[in-house]
């Protein structure tokens, strides 16, 4: 059985205590390779390699890290069928979805920050005649970044292409649910010449990776997405250190169909930002209001579509959902669905496992799941369930279905459906959230910022904000008489 292996100072190598972690294939439910299980011990030599790889990386002309970039970004596209059959074997999700979206965004990761950083100037001050301020960036040294397992290679490549584009070196640890990406990421780095010590890959559980990595004294920054209570724990041990710290975290976002919109086109997306990935996109619209004049119209067809969403084979291009990523997540998502039941919801269809046959039987399949008949404030409606589970409810104005949508902990992303331009904009501005979506649903354009408000994290990433966040400015001040 292949068995992956971290990646430090430019070299592949087994953990320090040789031991692994079995990984699963979702769709299937069986182990088909091993992880490293390490520890403190292989983040302390990966933050060394890091240490001393810092000063010559960070000072390297950003045109040779740029061309180094590029060609990662190059190696990723050619490879793409290979990563787009690996991302789906260990985490799921269909392959024409890795394909389409996950491994094209890791190679644009790569690419947009290798061309960022070329134009990533910083600014100056003039007190008229008096004096000239201006402001140096420098990189931080060994930056900490922490991926989830939703997205796995686009998320992680998220983090660390800013990072290294500005001259810091990392200490990068994967999901522990979905490593091989990462691990064929270091292949590709090594291939495409990256100098040793600047990017380094740490496999293995959250509490024991991801937490050497957040109390390491010489990791001074860390980008972490994830869940919010993940995030609490890292801020916790962080804070008092007085890291840097980037916490893109958990979701709960509304969807806010009016009777002016585009039927069709708030229909399609609607399924889509419901059930795509099986719904574990953080920006997925989880609570669906819909204006009460269309609410039985939308409700038939909603149903109608997401009963004929076929949930099987990752690998045949005919399913649109896949596996969920792991048995104990299924279980968290089908102990919601049955939490939904309590507090009086009715299921309107799913609400079930998927059974499938043959090599598939064992598999972490869950029906597209729509239920109605919650009030806004009950537990289904406040908590994630990251699942492709979704509530939907009437409003009769404007006002209402503001105060639902506004009503959670969290405050990632907001969808709003209205041909009305005037309450189109007036939504935006007034929606608790980092990132408001009119009339389409995860449009990305790179150079925009990214992440939430509330409990869904802080600071943000994309564009120039994580170049930003990646250095530490510093003011100049000179007297010029
Ligand atoms: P998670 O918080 O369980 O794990 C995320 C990462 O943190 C993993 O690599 C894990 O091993 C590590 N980790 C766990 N405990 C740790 C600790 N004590 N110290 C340091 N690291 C630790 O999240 P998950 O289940 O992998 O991902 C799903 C969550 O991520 C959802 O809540 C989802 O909304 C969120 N998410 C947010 C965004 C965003 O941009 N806001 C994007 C994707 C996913």
């Amino acid at each position: 059985m292949q068995k992956l292996q971290n990646y430090i100072n430019g070299e592949l190598v087994a953990p320090v205590g040789e031991q692994y972690i079995d990984n699963y294939n979702p769709a299937t439910g069986k182990v088909y390779s091993l992880i490293p299980d390490s520890d403190e011990r292989d983040v302390n030599l990966a933050t060394e390699a890091a240490k001393a790889a810092f000063p010559k990386w960070s000072v390297t002309p950003k045109e040779e890290r740029s061309r180094i970039m590029l060609k990662v970004s190059e190696l990723i596209e050619k490879n793409l069928e290979r990563l787009a059959l690996a991302e789906s074997t260990d985490n799921g999700k269909p392959v024409a979805l890795a394909r389409m979206v996950d491994i094209p965004r890791a190679a644009s990761n790569f690419h947009f920050y290798a061309t960022a950083i070329l134009h990533f100037a910083s600014e100056s001050h003039a007190m008229e005649d008096t004096a000239l301020n201006y402001t140096l960036r420098s990189p931080v040294g060994v930056a900490g970044c922490i991926s989830p397992w939703n997205l796995p290679l686009y998320l992680f490549t998220w983090k660390i292409a800013p990072a290294i584009a500005s001259g810091n070196c990392v200490v990068a640890k994967p999901s522990e649910i979905t490593p091989m990406t990462a691990y064929l990421l270091s292949e590709l780095c090594m291939e495409a010449g990256l100098p040793k010590g600047v990017l380094n890959i740490v496999h293995g559980y959250g509490h024991k990776v991801g937490s050497a990595i957040t109390k390491h004294p010489a990791i001074p920054l860390i980008s972490f997405t994830g869940g919010t209570k993940t995030g609490a724990e890292i801020a916790r041990v962080a804070a008092p250190m007085f890291k840097k710290l980037s916490l893109e975290l958990g979701g709960k976002n509304p969807n806010l169909i009016f009777a002016d919109c585009n039927f069709e086109n708030a229909l399609k997306t609607t399924l889509n930002s419901s059930f795509a990935n099986q719904g574990q996109i953080c920006l997925c619209g989880s609570r669906i209001f819909i204006e009460k004049s269309i609410y039985e119209k939308f409700k038939s067809e909603f149903v109608s579509r997401a009963k004929a969403m076929k949930v099987g084979n990752p690998a045949d291009s005919s399913s649109k959902l896949g596996a969920v990523v792991s048995k104990a997540h299924m279980e968290k998502i089908l102990s919601y669905i049955q939490l939904a039941e309590e507090e009086g919801g009715t299921v309107l269809c799913g609400g079930h496992q998927v059974k499938q046959e043959g090599e598939f039987a064992e598999g972490y399949y869950i029906a597209p799941t729509i239920i109605e008949g919650l009030p806004h404030d009950c537990r289904t409606n406040q908590e994630e369930i990251f699942g492709p589970v979704v509530t939907i409810a009437p409003f009769e104005s404007e006002e209402e279905v503001l105060k639902y949508a506004n009503s959670t902990q969290y405050g990632l992303a907001s969808i709003v459906w209205t041909e009305n331009l005037t309450r189109a904009h007036r939504l935006a501005g007034l929606l608790h959230s980092g990132i408001v979506w009119i009339n389409c649903w995860l449009l990305r354009d790179l150079r925009t910022p990214f992440g939430g408000v509330k409990n869904s994290g802080v600071g943000r990433e994309g564009g120039f904000e994580a170049l930003h966040f990646f250095t530490e400015p510093k003011n100049v001040c000179i007297k010029l008489k």
